[in-house]
């Protein structure tokens, strides 16, 4: 289980995470199928090395913390694989075996 750095909040599963391989500005971040107890920001345009895609920030819903984004809509069909899915920043949470 993976959860909130900063208070412990639990916000996403092993078996959900689906990539190591992303690139976020705190370094290394991970893509997930879902998470849980976050709250989604307002929706923006961002400009990514992959194309330009519709994202939400996303935020711990107990201590507020930024933790990365949810991809909302993708404009390039390669990338519509993205759609839905949660990029974490690995150094805003915690591996916790429980
Ligand atoms: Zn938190």
């Amino acid at each position: 289980m993976f959860s909130c750095r900063n208070c412990r909040n639990p916000i996403a599963l092993r078996h959900d995470l689906l990539s190591k391989a992303f690139i976020a500005k705190s370094g290394q971040a991970y893509m997930f199928a879902h998470a849980m107890n976050v709250v989604l920001g307002n929706k923006e345009g961002k400009q990514l090395m992959t194309g330009l895609f519709s994202v939400c920030n996303i935020y711990c819903s107990k201590c507020g913390e930024n933790l990365g984004w949810k991809y909302v809509r993708a404009y390039e069909a390669r990338q519509s694989f993205k759609e839905g899915k949660f990029i974490i920043e690995k150094a805003r949470i915690l591996k916790e075996y429980a």
